[in-house]
């Protein structure tokens, strides 16, 4: 299938080598992978704060939301479009879920590479800690 426009593998810096998410996305690194196409990969969250946790990331290296432009963004499209099957296969679409994503220091990112967090399976406070 031909990417859509504004939507291409090539997008950002295709990889950043020191990164562990690109290293994931390489294969060097193993993770389970849950679905995965030329442009997102979705992983199992090693630590799983919830029943099901799952990271959802842009194939090529973008360092944070704070990086999206208007010349990459479309990738947040695909990234929610893949969360929204996702949650429905691993069966908390009805329950409900939360999708969050950290950003820098206070924002609580500690891995410098675009992901999203899929949790689901309990009910989630609001506001977050
Ligand atoms: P954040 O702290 O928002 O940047 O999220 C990073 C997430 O990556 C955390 O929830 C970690 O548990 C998870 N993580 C770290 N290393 C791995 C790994 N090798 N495979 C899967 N998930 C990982
Ligand atoms: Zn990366």
């Amino acid at each position: 299938m031909a990417a859509e426009p504004g939507l291409t593998a090539e997008q950002g810096v295709a990889r950043d080598p020191s990164c562990l998410f690109c290293r994931i996305v390489a294969g060097e690194i193993p993770a389970t992978r849950v679905v995965e196409d030329d442009i997102v990969l979705a992983i199992r969250d090693i630590a799983p704060r919830a029943p099901i946790h799952i990271l959802v990331m842009p194939k090529a290296h973008i360092a944070s939301a704070a990086e999206l432009t208007d010349e990459n963004a479309a990738v947040v499209g695909r990234i929610f479009a893949k969360a929204a099957g996702i949650a429905r296969s691993e069966g908390i679409a009805e329950g409900g879920y939360r999708i969050v994503t950290n950003v820098g220091e206070w924002g609580g990112q500690t891995v410098d590479h675009l992901h999203f967090h899929l949790m689901g399976g309990r009910a989630f406070t609001w506001p977050p800690g």
